[in-house]
């Protein structure tokens, strides 16, 4: 007998499209998971074991080797490779600008196909490189101190602007065929534009593209998520995720968090602490940083470092903070604290045994530091921002 359909989460949910085809009506492979690719080949009528070993193969060559031209991929027919650029593209954010820092830092200024423009950053340092990723354009949070914050537009990220991401900062460093040594693009911090996880989907099946074995296969270890504390997601960025988690923590009383990270209003301190300590595979040798940006006056006190080793402790955090000198931009409401305090305030967390460094800002000269990345042009008056915060929080509830 025919078993009866029933409807609820043991039904295998149908995966609705997510490949939109460009103007030209052939569609990004970039973003795509492997499956993803078999049923775009198979929607072009590639039989089911055509369509799967076409897509290993394509997985190979796209995410191993760096490549966009279909002719190059030598082991499929040559007919093969025709008919696939028909249908297809393996495309890259397009590139408006390119800036080097006097250290070594690298911002690009990236569009995508309809026109919205996001940011990536290289830090090459001795020993790594880590590529700050931005996950949206713009960022509906509006934390006082930052500037993506300010930004008017929003709008999520797909899984290849993600990916693309990486796949274009790996072009530039020429980093192909992915090898497990010697790469100058060793880290991960999603800590762009956008606050990651409003647009968990994206970033977590692009976080799963990177760390795939056969391709860009970067280790979870490598990688950092930055959330401001958008805690009912947290505990999902650690099951489907599984990479090192960021909160960008800034102060310690429910007044001043709540004044410069308006999430606060929603989702409060003890919350947050509780769902760091909840966070699946935190231990000592993988701690929770925290970040905390150093203000003049607004959180930089010894009573604030007193509070911050104490919750701490409370929560039994396995943690270390990274204490981040305020960048300013142009119209910042705040300055960033004098450098004896930013010593003085690290040296009392380090004398509660939790580590605590300095974070150098890097390729200030560019705009490319932390908090600093805005796209294009829009500028508002303080007024205005001070409106949008208001309708932003209003829409929070
Ligand atoms: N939205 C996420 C990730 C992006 S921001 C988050 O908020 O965590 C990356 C880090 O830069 C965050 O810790 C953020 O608070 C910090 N930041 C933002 N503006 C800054 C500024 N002007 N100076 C220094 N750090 C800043
Ligand atoms: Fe958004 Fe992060 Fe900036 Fe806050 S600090 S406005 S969450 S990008």
């Amino acid at each position: 007998m025919p078993a009866m359909q029933i409807p609820g989460p043991l039904d295998s949910v149908p995966v609705p499209r997510v490949s939109t085809p460009r103007a030209d009506g052939r569609i990004d492979l970039i973003g795509l998971s492997r499956d993803q690719i078999r049923e775009a080949l198979a929607e072009s009528q590639l039989d089911p074991r055509q369509a799967k070993l076409r897509a290993k193969q394509l997985w190979h060559w796209i995410y191993n080797r760096g490549a966009t031209d279909f002719h190059v991929m030598t082991d499929i027919a040559k007919d093969m490779r025709g008919w696939l650029e028909q249908r297809f593209v393996v495309g890259r954010p397009q590139v408006v600008e390119a800036q080097v820092s006097s250290d070594g830092t690298r911002k690009w200024l990236l569009r995508s196909d309809d026109g919205q423009d996001y940011e990536m950053v290289f830090i090459p340092d001795a020993d790594r490189g880590t590529l700050c990723v931005s996950s949206q354009v713009g960022c509906t949070l509006n934390c006082r101190f930052c500037y993506t914050g300010t930004m008017r537009l929003v709008r999520n990220l797909t899984p290849g602007e993600v990916v693309g991401q990486v796949m274009l900062a790996r072009d530039s460093l020429g980093e192909w065929p992915s090898q497990p040594d010697g790469r100058m693009l060793t880290n991960i911090v999603m800590m762009g534009m956008g606050e990651p996880l409003y647009n968990f989907d994206s970033v977590r099946d692009a976080l799963k593209i990177v760390m795939d074995g056969d391709g860009i296969a970067l280790s979870r270890r490598r990688i950092t998520l930055s959330t401001s504390g958008v805690v009912p997601m947290m505990a999902r960025a650690g099951a489907e995720i599984g990479v090192n988690l960021a909160v960008s923590l800034h102060a310690v009383t429910k007044e001043i968090r709540d004044e410069i990270v308006p999430l606060n209003r929603k989702y409060g301190l003890e919350q947050l602490l509780q769902a760091c300590a909840d966070y699946p595979g935190v231990n000592n040798a993988r701690r929770i940083t925290f970040e905390y940006v150093m203000l003049k006056d607004k959180n930089d006190s010894d009573e604030d470092a007193r509070e911050l080793v104490r919750l701490i402790r409370k929560y039994r955090l396995p943690a270390k903070v990274n204490l981040i000198p305020f960048n300013p931009w142009p119209g910042s409401p705040y300055e960033c604290s004098d450098p004896e305090r930013i010593r003085r305030f690290s040296s009392l967390i380090f004398e509660a045994g939790i580590s605590a460094p300095v974070r150098t800002p890097r390729g200030r000269d560019i705009m490319a530091a932390c908090g600093q990345l805005k796209s294009s042009s829009e500028k508002k008056s303080r007024a205005e921002l001070d409106r949008l915060a208001e309708e932003k929080q209003l829409a929070l509830g």
